[in-house]
């Protein structure tokens, strides 16, 4: 199966690898929306958080928190919004788990991720909790 990250992960594809392990690897978007935005992945192919194995979400989270630490004291931004586009909707354009680290700088002009979708429910929130825990 061909797949973008998958073949950056393995160096089949140049990326500006910034850190990887056995298990994971980060990379510098080829996009940037800021100075440092980078996209960290886990090696075995998945394509939501939902589908990656338990065995690879925490080496994955962990590379998650070094590379962030590695962005923090090489660029040194004033903080950062680390997220996950999961699905068509929210913009998943690569099928492939994929999180981005991106460092925010005082006066960059963006927001929080509260500021990419504003549909607040009818349902008391009450009744949203109660038919979640239904498949805890
Ligand atoms: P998504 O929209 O799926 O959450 O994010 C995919 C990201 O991958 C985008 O920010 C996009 O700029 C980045 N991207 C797409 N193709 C490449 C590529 O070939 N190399 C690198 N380094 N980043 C890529
Ligand atoms: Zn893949």
């Amino acid at each position: 199966m061909s797949c973008l990250f998958c073949s950056i992960a393995q160096h089949n594809i140049p990326s500006e690898i910034v850190y990887e392990d056995d298990a994971t690897s980060a990379f510098l978007d080829i996009q940037p929306r800021s100075l440092g935005h980078t996209v960290v992945v886990s090696k075995t192919h998945a394509e939501t958080i939902i589908d990656l194995p338990a065995a690879s979400l925490a080496p994955l989270f962990l590379t998650l928190q070094h590379v962030t630490g590695m962005l923090s004291r090489a660029l040194h931004p004033a903080g950062f919004t680390i997220g996950i586009n999961q699905g068509l909707v929210s913009g998943q354009t690569v099928p492939h788990l994929h999180v981005h680290i991106i460092p925010r700088f005082t006066g960059d002009g963006g927001g929080s991720i509260h500021s990419v979708v504003n549909q607040p429910p009818n349902e008391a929130i009450a009744m949203t909790a109660a038919r979640i825990r239904k498949y805890s």
